[in-house]
């Protein structure tokens, strides 16, 4: 559908003999490492995601002022220029999130949840806002004229890789009951 730059391919691992040298952190380790880095990975989708929707947003904005129907820009329509509004709130909340996550990390603080928070709110908002971009330039959007329908088709795999936004409700409800119970 999308990141045609990303080649995907599954690889198996079998009877892998690997030395005690090339061992990455203590036997047993592994789970919560491998974990460890999907945090890392998730704050990076955020950051992404947040690019894409900022990106589908500065094109909707441009477009909406440059295309006259009915002897005025579009965005002269109130209708139209609400659904800019949300979107911009949309792109403001996504980098705010992973912005706050980004600094848990920095300051080495526990980041699983806030990480998960920000994949599942950047994502969603990229989601919303590149539909929202292919609609704000009507029959343009969905040409390949423009690249917001690019936008949109690279915003779904965010929603689904590094743990599906299912996944991160999972992540987040279990890090959220165990710190209440
Ligand atoms: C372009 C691309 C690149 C990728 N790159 C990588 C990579 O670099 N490394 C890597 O390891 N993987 C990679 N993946 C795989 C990706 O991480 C998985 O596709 C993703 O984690 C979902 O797993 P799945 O496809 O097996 O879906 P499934 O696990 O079969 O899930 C299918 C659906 O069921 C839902 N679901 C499953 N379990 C639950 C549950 N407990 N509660 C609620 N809903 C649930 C899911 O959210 C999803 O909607 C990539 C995938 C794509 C498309």
């Amino acid at each position: 559908m999308g990141l045609h730059c990303d080649t995907v391919s599954q690889i198996h691992f079998e009877d892998v003999e690997v030395s005690g040298d090339r061992l990455v952190g203590a036997v047993g380790q592994g789970l919560p490492i491998a974990l460890a880095a999907l945090d890392s990975g998730r704050l990076g989708i955020a950051a992404a995601a947040t690019g894409l929707a900022q990106g589908a947003l500065d094109l909707a904005v441009s477009y909406a002022k440059d295309r006259v129907q009915f002897g005025r820009p579009i965005a002269d329509n109130q209708g139209l220029a609400f659904l800019l509004a949300d979107m911009e709130a949309a792109v403001m909340s996504a980098r705010a999130t992973y912005l706050h996550a980004a600094r848990l990390k920095d300051a080495g603080r526990p980041v699983g949840r806030a990480a998960s928070v920000a994949k599942l709110i950047a994502t969603d908002a990229a989601m919303r806002v590149t539909t929202d971009a292919v609609q704000v330039l009507g029959g343009a959007g969905y040409t390949t004229d423009f690249p917001a329908e690019r936008y949109m088709r690279e915003a779904k795999v965010t929603q689904i890789f590094e743990g599906t936004n299912q996944i991160q409700r999972l992540v987040i409800s279990r890090d959220l009951l165990k710190e209440t119970s």
